[in-house]
């Protein structure tokens, strides 16, 4: 077993511990999520806290003690975002943004595309005046890039091609429902066709074709409360079939 590691990484998430201590939590490229114990940042002289503030890029060290948990021995940081941290609501806005990074990586899993997708919507939320479809646009990529994609253009039940309609939506069975099964299907909630549109639209193009094409203000909270109600779906049944794989 390896006893030191060296990475780069975005600190998603700490928690105090003991007097003076934090367990950190990192987003990594190629070790998914990382918890290590960093020893005084709590203290005024601590040199390392500034760089292991939440919302920071940075290249960190870790080594294995006596213990089982890895220690941060060394860290500086490569990017700080002071313009997410000047607004607040820039920062509640981050603030959902990692969380989710968080909750739906892996502990020492790969995943490239996540730690790139988050670190490239911290970049966006901190120049971007409206963040709106820059959070948008990271929820759909984050069904993509953690294999959660819904599918949006054939109706998941009569695989019909989806027409130009309002259509249903439905997080268990993955994706959209043509009016004719959504009206039998329960579960299914209502989605207009623009929204649809968007979320076709922000799933499959780059995040430059995807901003210039806005979103539209009429649609936003219908688009926030479906995009939320999926990733809450989606996280209690991960949490439930990891404590299912615990209990066995
Ligand atoms: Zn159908």
């Amino acid at each position: 077993m390896e006893r030191s590691v060296h990475f780069r990484a975005i600190v998603v998430r700490h928690t105090n511990y003991e007097e003076a201590d934090r367990f950190i939590t990192f987003l990594t490229p190629f070790q998914g999520r990382v918890s290590a114990l960093a020893k005084g940042v709590r203290k005024l002289s601590s040199r390392k806290a500034g760089h292991l503030q939440p919302f920071t890029y940075v290249d960190v060290q870790l080594s294995k003690g006596r213990g089982a948990s890895w220690l941060v021995t060394q860290v500086s940081t490569i990017e700080a975002y002071p313009d997410i941290l000047a607004s607040l609501d820039k920062t509640v806005r981050t603030s959902c943004v990692l969380e989710l990074a968080d909750r739906f990586s892996l502990e020492g899993v790969e995943n490239v595309q996540l730690f790139q997708l988050t670190l490239d919507t911290l970049r966006r939320i901190a120049v971007f005046e409206d963040i709106f479809p820059v959070q948008r646009y990271f929820d759909l990529q984050l069904l993509n890039v953690t294999g959660y994609r819904p599918q949006l253009f054939e109706c998941v039940r009569c695989h019909k091609k989806i027409q130009p309609e309002d259509q249903y939506l439905h997080y268990g069975m993955g994706g959209v429902l043509c009016p004719d099964c959504g009206e039998i299907t329960a579960g299914a909630r209502k989605i207009s066709m623009n929204t649809l549109k968007y979320f076709r639209y922000y799933q499959t193009r780059p995040f430059a074709q995807a901003a210039a094409a806005g979103w539209p203000q009429g649609i936003r909270m219908e688009s926030e409360n479906l995009l939320t109600g999926y990733q809450s779906y989606l996280l209690e049944r991960k949490t439930n079939s990891q404590q299912f794989l615990e209990k066995i």
